[in-house]
């Protein structure tokens, strides 16, 4: 008998435990295909700790070809869903395109940032999603640092170590903490800087930060960041970042060159370009059972989708409310899906996802922390403690675990490291120069 053809869109937390799951239920009915414009999943949650140099940036990801054994791995983007011709059309980083067939399809996209209209925001700005851009990050924040400790120019000195973060949900938070402890602990390298000339600004449009754990654990992390020295700013809009002019709506101009980007996601732009039913806010409509649905709640044959693209009623909250997007819910929903997809094929009944968000956990630095799990509301280093027990037994493979344990105890003797590969950018600059010498 012919296997069925499924082809999973992105593989990141959704894709990963969804391959993983129906190869092990249903390994001799499918041929899975998986498409992703990397070739590994991303343990976001993770990233903070990479940018901070906490962590090796390559252990924060989980190599598809590696773990997926059995299935296809094919590396490019998809550009566009035609359903109805069971057919995606997709291109390689080359900018060669080709099209994948099949006979299910599982939407797994995730989000992207979401931006405004900002002048000098696209030219200037940097995000805050991908392993790329937590090392990006790392090696800014360590490169402006050696250029301000060479400069004796004070104006410079300060754009240079000005750092603006926007946005203060969760992973802005963790962000900014986390990149903040790097540089200071920068510092003891520095003789010629101090923790003052360090200037962090986080700018926040709502009245708080960290809404994902209640009001509490905001103004908590709030009041822990500015007795660090950093400076939050709620209720404030960034307006203008031009070449590193920063224009607040609070008034403020100042020079800052840095600006990174961390207000909120949105689904993945690529099912604008496809014919499948979509909610309001541009997310894949998608029933408890993680069928795909039209308008009318009724299952589009063949169409799968979970996690940050998908709009899946939360049905724990009740009529009315959707999961929001979190990694919590990306895992559990794909082992879900992968369930019911195998027993669909086997024209066994479908059950409906539910899931009580239990809690979450963030870390602000080394020590430091803030987690809000179950009603149980923990600061400072038992939050942190919480944080790094959790995400060990959280990312994917025994591998990773093992490599992201030694990562931590090799800094508990040699301390992190804070070396600054800026260069890495411009790999062929110095040979260039040679050449042209
Ligand atoms: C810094 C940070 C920290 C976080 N921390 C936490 C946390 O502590 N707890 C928590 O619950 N959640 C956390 N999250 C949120 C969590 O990571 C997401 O909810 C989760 O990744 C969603 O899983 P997903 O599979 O839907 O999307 P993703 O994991 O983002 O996977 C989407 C995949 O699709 C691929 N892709 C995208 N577009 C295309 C295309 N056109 N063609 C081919 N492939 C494509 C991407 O490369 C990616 O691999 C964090 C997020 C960030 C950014």
């Amino acid at each position: 008998m012919a296997r069925t053809r499924v082809l999973i869109l992105g593989g990141g937390y959704v894709g990963l435990y969804t391959a993983l799951t129906l190869l092990r239920k249903a390994r001799d009915r499918v041929e899975v295909t998986v498409l992703d414009r990397r070739p590994y999943m991303t343990y976001a949650p993770f990233l903070p700790e990479a940018a901070a140099g906490s962590i090796e940036p390559r252990h924060a990801v989980v190599p598809l070809r590696r773990e997926l054994e059995g299935a296809r791995i094919l590396q490019g983007r998809a550009t566009a869903i035609d359903h109805a011709g069971r057919t995606v059309t997709a291109a390689t980083d080359l900018g060669e395109e080709f099209t994948v067939e099949y006979d299910e399809v599982v939407v797994a996209l995730g989000a992207v940032s979401r931006t405004l209209p900002i002048p000098g925001l696209a030219e200037f700005g940097m995000g805050f999603k991908y392993v790329e851009e937590a090392i990006s990050l790392r090696n800014r924040v360590l490169g402006r640092i050696a250029r301000a400790a060479t400069t004796t120019d004070p104006a410079q000195r300060r754009r240079l170590l000005t750092f603006v973060f926007v946005g203060g949900g969760f992973a802005g938070c963790e962000a900014f903490a986390e990149t903040e402890d790097m540089a200071k602990a920068a510092l003891r390298y520095y003789p010629e800087l101090s923790g003052e000339d360090l200037n962090f600004v986080m700018v926040e449009a709502a009245p708080r930060i960290l809404p994902e754990m209640g009001p509490e654990m905001g103004e908590y992390t709030r009041v822990e960041l500015e007795r660090r020295g950093m400076r939050v700013l709620l209720e404030t809009r960034l307006e203008g970042c031009v070449d590193g002019r920063i224009e607040l709506s609070n008034g403020e101009r100042f020079e800052a060159d840095t600006v990174v980007w961390t207000a909120g996601v949105k689904p993945s732009p690529v099912l604008a370009a496809s014919d499948l039913p979509l909610g309001p806010r541009g997310h894949v409509s998608a029933a408890a059972t993680l069928q795909v649905v039209d308008a009318d709640g009724v299952p589009v044959p063949g169409a799968w989708a979970a996690g940050d693209c998908a709009q899946v009623p939360n049905l724990v909250e009740g009529e009315g409310d959707w999961c929001a997007p979190s990694a919590q819910h990306a895992v559990r929903q794909a082992k879900h899906l992968g369930r019911n997809l195998a027993a669909h094929l086997s024209g066994a009944p479908l059950a409906e996802y539910r899931h009580r968000h239990l809690g979450l956990v963030a870390s602000l630095g080394l020590n430091k922390g803030v987690a809000s799990v179950m009603g149980v509301k923990l600061r400072g280093w038992p939050a942190w403690v919480m944080h790094r027990t959790y995400h060990l037994l959280a990312i994917p493979t025994f591998n990773r675990k093992a490599r992201v344990a030694l990562d931590w105890t090799a800094a508990v003797f040699f301390r992190r490291d804070l070396v600054s590969m800026g260069r890495l950018h411009e790999p062929r600059r110095a040979f260039q120069e040679a050449a042209r010498s």
